[in-house]
Formats: structure tokens, C-alpha cells, sequence
């Protein structure tokens, strides 16, 4: 077996050249291109539509198909625009931002906080990681707490987080800004200190419904799913005789008028949620809380990447319909972030849309007689987001013993776009029909690429490229004795296998029920 040696690359190495990979093969591309493109709007191309529909598919199959007290819905984008005041979202939904008047740039007043606040951090988990690796039976408990350095930024740490709870809490925007200049923060790009005042900005964008203009009202693009699901809470309930605890999943468009878009599919402004708020009796909230909190890291497990890859975030600020709020984050290549959000929202949202509408929003539940408004623990995960999680775990560049390099994608095979290949070694000699065969056997079960063009080895450089778990070869030998040539894209192992168990084979390699399987 040839020996394979991954390349180390720089986060920033790697995140270049995963959004040049994406683009030379047909993941993602910058929306309207040939007019220069649209600023944090990008498109899906052949193969990403492949992806996300996979990496959708396993969401809602997790949260609908294994879960007989979870149903999917399909609501609209455009909603009636009192939703949005019921929400909180026309009041509250909105960013600090400030502007540094050098560079002109913007950012959000509380990122260049938090990014302060995680370079604290930074310096001393190196610390921490320093004593580790010098001494044996390292007690880090008693390291964290006594060590002059770290209790030092630990505690600044802990001053920074207080101060800025507090500010925002009391909508206190010149204490922000006051906290921004007090911690020396400079602008990344001029290196100045120039700061504006901070000022709030609301995120939703909005557009007239109606033809007449004496007629159109403002309707909002919806900010986030869940609230096609709190006005749909009742028809659901009762029409799909729902027992609580129950869940209603979603997945669809939202959109945000994001002040700081960058960092490729990380924060678009029109992007993909794959949302589920799940029903419960008050009082069992917060234990519904925690269960959600396992269950969902539980499946961002199953999809095999490092489990140190996550990290539990807990929010210091709630927002406005919380009553406890944590981030899956993921380690992508520019640091830890947040990928997956899990909310306990209380029974704000129902509680408002009642008082809106005007309209009874209760459950009345059979075993104890009585009517209430359910609480709700929400799990919002950007699908985009975990798109660019998948495709930076699996983009590997490597070293081969024969000295050549590949870059493969080592997609979950359930997950891959192609899930196997089909190549006729060459293009004559009735080895196209032979292929043509087993390819027509396989599309009825799996997506199947057939490529006879390039020499075989370009075409399984070409498959790796796109994440192609499997490739069949068929040559000469095919035609005698009725085997071919499958080849494992992680290990380019190549074994000799009967036409006959191909079908099998393909199977056991990308089966999504081994993989639900996992999760019961
Ligand atoms: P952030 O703090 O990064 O702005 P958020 O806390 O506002 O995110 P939520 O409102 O909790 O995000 O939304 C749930 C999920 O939707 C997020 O965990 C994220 O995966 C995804 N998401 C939110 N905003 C965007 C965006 N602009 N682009 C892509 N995905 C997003």
C-alpha cells in the first residue's frame, strides 16, 4: 500500500484555497458574476446543489424521520408584517455598529469586542498548553487558578464580559464604544483608533406587497424560519393531533441585511436555516434545554470529524425571548465560530403572537386538564455554515510516495455528491456498453457519474476532486470474467470485485440508514 502525506496547511492557506476549490469545480459561485458579483450573495453550482441537498436531507431525516413527535413544514417567506412586531424583530432586531473613519470600514461593535476578548483567551489556553506539555501529572484545575498569568487575564477577561452584559443590557451604546476605546482596539485595516459613535442598525430587509402604491404595504424578507412555525403552532398541533412534547421542523431562505459580510458562505446575506422548535409543558424547559444541547452535538458527531473540532459557547448576552442560549461552534480554518444555534425561548413567541392576533395560541393537555402556552426550545443551524464546515474538513491536499500530489475531498461518503464513478478504461471495444450497463443498474439508487474522456488516472484525480467515494473501472477483463475495478477514493485502494456484488458494495460504502443507524 503506497503511503499518503497530508500538507500542512496555514488556516488561511486553507480557506483560499478551499474557496478557489469550490469555484473550479462547481461547489459555489460569487451570484451574478458577470456583473462583477453581488456583495455576501453566492450561488450553488452542480456539485454544492449535490451537497447541501445531502447535508439537508440528513438534518431533516435525523429530526423528522427518527423522531415520531417531530413534523416538517414548509412555510412561506413572505409572512404578514404585524409578525415581525409580535417577534421583537422591527424593535429589536438589529446590530451594533461602528465605523472607523480612517479606512471608512465598518464592523460590529460587538464582534471587535468579543474578537479582543477571544485573543485574551487565546493567550491562555497557549499557557495552559505550555505547563501540559512540560509537566506529568499536570493538574490543570489548580494550574488555572493559580497561575499568576492566567488568573491575571482570566480576571480581565471576566471585567470585559461584565462590563459589556451590562452596557448592552441597558442600551448603553456610548458605554461600547467607551469599552472599544479603553481596550486600545484598533481597526484592522488603517490601524487607527478613529472610531464613530456606535449606532444600532436593523437587519431586515423589506419590500412593498401590492401593485398600487396607494395599496402596498411594507412585508418584510423573513430573518430567520421559526416564526413560520410559532403561527403555524395550532394547525399543526391539531391537525397532526400532536402530544406535547412535540417539535415542528423547517428548513428554508432567510435573509439578513448583515453590516460585516465576509468570510465567503461563513455570514451571507441571503442564506439557508434548518430549524426546529420543540413544544413543551413549562417547567421542563431547561431539561429539554440539555437534552437538545447532547442530541444535537451528538449528530454533528455522527457525520465523523474530530470531536475538537466543537465546542459549546455559552451566551452571556440573551437575547430578547431566552431564557438560557448556547453556539455549537466549529473550528473552521479562521477560528472557532458559531455554527449551530440552541435557544430555550420560553413562551415568548407564542405568548406575543396571542397578544397580536388576538388569537387563543394554547395547548390544553389531556393529562393534567389544564390550558397553557407552551415553552419552546429552539435548534437553528445555518446550512450554508455547515456546508463550509463540511468542505473544510474534508479538503485535503496530499503528498503521494511516487512524488505526485492530489487534492481530495473526503466528503462523508453518505454525503458526497457522485456517489460512485463509472469508467470504461477506454473508449472502444464494447467497454462503454458494458459500463453503460452497470451504470444504469446503480442510477436507480444512487447519483452516478459516467466519464470515458482522459486517461484513467486524470479521471480518478478529476473524482477525488469532487469527493467521489467510489470508481468502477471496467476494461478487457471485464468482458471475460464479468469483474471490475472498484477504488477507494481515501485509501485509492483498488480491489477486483464481481459485477454482481456491485450493487451491495455500493451500498454498504454510502448508506445513509448505517448512518441513521448511529443516531437511534
Ligand atoms: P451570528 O452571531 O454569527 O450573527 P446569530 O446568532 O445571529 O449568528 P442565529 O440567529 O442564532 O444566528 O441563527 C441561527 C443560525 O443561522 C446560526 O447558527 C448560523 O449557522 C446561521 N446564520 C445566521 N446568520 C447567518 C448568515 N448571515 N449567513 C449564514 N448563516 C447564518
Amino acid at each position: 500500500m503506497s503511503t499518503i502525506t497530508i500538507k500542512k496547511l496555514s488556516g488561511e492557506d486553507l480557506f483560499k484555497n478551499i474557496i478557489s476549490h469550490s469555484k473550479e469545480y462547481g461547489f459555489i459561485f460569487q451570484s451574478s458574476e458577470i456583473y462583477d458579483g453581488l456583495s455576501a450573495v453566492y450561488d450553488y453550482g452542480q456539485m454544492g446543489a449535490e451537497l447541501k441537498k445531502n447535508l439537508r436531507d440528513y438534518w431533516w431525516k435525523a429530526m423528522v424521520q427518527l423522531n415520531e413527535n417531530i413534523v416538517g413544514i414548509d412555510a412561506a417567506i413572505f409572512m404578514h408584517p404585524t409578525t415581525w412586531k409580535a417577534s421583537g424583530h422591527v424593535d429589536a432586531f438589529s446590530d451594533p455598529l461602528i465605523d472607523n473613519k480612517d479606512s471608512k470600514k465598518r464592523y460590529r461593535a460587538d464582534v471587535l469586542i468579543e474578537e479582543h476578548v477571544a485573543k485574551i483567551e487565546a493567550k491562555i489556553e497557549k499557557e495552559v498548553e505550555k505547563a501540559k506539555s512540560r509537566f506529568e501529572n499536570f493538574d490543570e484545575t489548580m494550574f488555572r487558578s493559580t497561575n499568576p498569568r492566567v488568573v491575571e487575564n482570566q480576571k480581565k477577561i471576566d471585567e470585559i464580559n461584565a462590563r459589556f452584559k451590562a452596557a448592552l443590557e441597558e442600551d448603553k451604546l456610548d458605554e461600547v464604544k467607551q469599552i472599544i476605546i479603553d481596550l486600545e482596539i484598533t481597526c484592522p485595516v488603517s490601524g487607527t483608533r478613529n472610531w464613530t459613535d456606535v449606532r444600532q442598525f436593523n437587519l431586515m430587509f423589506n419590500t412593498q406587497l401590492g401593485s398600487v402604491s396607494e395599496e402596498a404595504s411594507t412585508i418584510y424578507l423573513r430573518p430567520e424560519t421559526a416564526q413560520g412555525i410559532f403561527v403555524n403552532f395550532l394547525n399543526v398541533q391539531k391537525t397532526g393531533r400532536m402530544k406535547i412534547p412535540f417539535g415542528i421542523a423547517q428548513t428554508g431562505k432567510a435573509f439578513r441585511n448583515e453590516i460585516v459580510a465576509r468570510q465567503f458562505i461563513f455570514r451571507m446575506r441571503e442564506f439557508e436555516q434548518m430549524e426546529m422548535q420543540f413544544f413543551v409543558k413549562p417547567g421542563s424547559d431547561l431539561q429539554w434545554y440539555e437534552q437538545w444541547k447532547k442530541t444535537r452535538m451528538a449528530w454533528h458527531n455522527s457525520l465523523g470529524f474530530p470531536e475538537s473540532k466543537y465546542r459549546f459557547h455559552d451566551h452571556i448576552k440573551l437575547a430578547h425571548y431566552a431564557n438560557a442560549a448556547c453556539d455549537i461552534e466549529f473550528e473552521f480554518p479562521f477560528g472557532f465560530k458559531e455554527l449551530e444555534g440552541i435557544h430555550s425561548r420560553t413562551d415568548f413567541d407564542l405568548r406575543n403572537h396571542e397578544k397580536f392576533s388576538g388569537k387563543k395560541l394554547q395547548y390544553f393537555d389531556p393529562e393534567d386538564n389544564e390550558n397553557y402556552i407552551p415553552y419552546v426550545v429552539e435548534t437553528s443551524i445555518g446550512l450554508d455554515r455547515l456546508f463550509l464546515a463540511t468542505m473544510s474538513q474534508a479538503y485535503m491536499e496530499e503528498m503521494l510516495e511516487d512524488g505526485s500530489s492530489r487534492v481530495v475531498l473526503k466528503i462523508p461518503p453518505f454525503l458526497a455528491p457522485y456517489k460512485v464513478a463509472v469508467l470504461p478504461l477506454v473508449k472502444k471495444d464494447g467497454l462503454p456498453e458494458k459500463a453503460r450497463e452497470i451504470m444504469n443498474q446503480l442510477k436507480l439508487d444512487h447519483l452516478c457519474i459516467y466519464e470515458e474522456k482522459d486517461s484513467i488516472g486524470k479521471r480518478y484525480r478529476r473524482m477525488d476532486a469532487i469527493g467521489t467515494p467510489l470508481c468502477i473501472t471496467i476494461d478487457h477483463q471485464s468482458l471475460e470474467d464479468n469483474m471490475v475495478t472498484l477504488r477507494d477514493r481515501d485509501t485509492m485502494q483498488q480491489e477486483r470485485v464481481s459485477i454482481d456484488a456491485l450493487m451491495q458494495l455500493v451500498e454498504a460504502k454510502v448508506s445513509i440508514r448505517a448512518q441513521l443507524q448511529k443516531l437511534m
